[in-house]
């Protein structure tokens, strides 16, 4: 009987990681945290990064699938509402951090952490409304054959 060629050890190894670059393994939340798009997780949502005076620049299209950003005319009004809870829930937050570890302090003191942290969150507030409101509302989802693979 003839035995099989054998293999040189880690040659198995090299061909399960060649196998697992030519696969694209879909990772919602990495693709909400990184602003793509929800059906092919490839293209960015956002023209610019989130610092800087242009941070609410959105493509209109997916820039790789062409998927039409606003899904109906006015679609993006609802991600007031997000940005509204979002903004809420970092206010809390920081309210309750200032009651605990400042034992009750003055207003004022409320206010100069507050409103600063308030704004600075404005543009990753904006962007991640928008965000949750494509991937949570828009009936979009992940598609393979969209997917970018490099
Ligand atoms: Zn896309």
């Amino acid at each position: 009987m003839e035995k099989p060629p054998q293999q040189k050890k880690g040659t198995k190894r090299l061909i399960r990681i060649q196998k697992m670059s030519n696969q694209y393994t879909p990772s919602k939340i990495k693709a909400m945290a990184q602003g793509k798009c929800p059906r092919c997780q490839s293209g960015k949502l956002f023209c610019h990064n989130a610092i800087g005076t242009h941070f609410m620049d959105m493509h209109t299209h997916c820039p790789v699938c062409d998927l039409q950003f606003e899904i109906e005319p006015g679609f993006f009004w609802g991600a007031m509402y997000v940005s509204y809870a979002i903004t809420c829930a970092i206010l809390l937050i920081l309210g309750g951090a200032v009651l605990v570890i400042g034992n009750n302090p003055d207003f004022w003191i409320y206010m100069a952490i507050i409103l600063p942290s308030f704004v600075l969150a404005s543009p990753f507030t904006y962007r991640y409304s928008r965000i949750l409101m494509l991937y949570w509302f828009a009936p979009v989802h992940f598609e393979e054959r969209f997917a970018r693979k490099s």
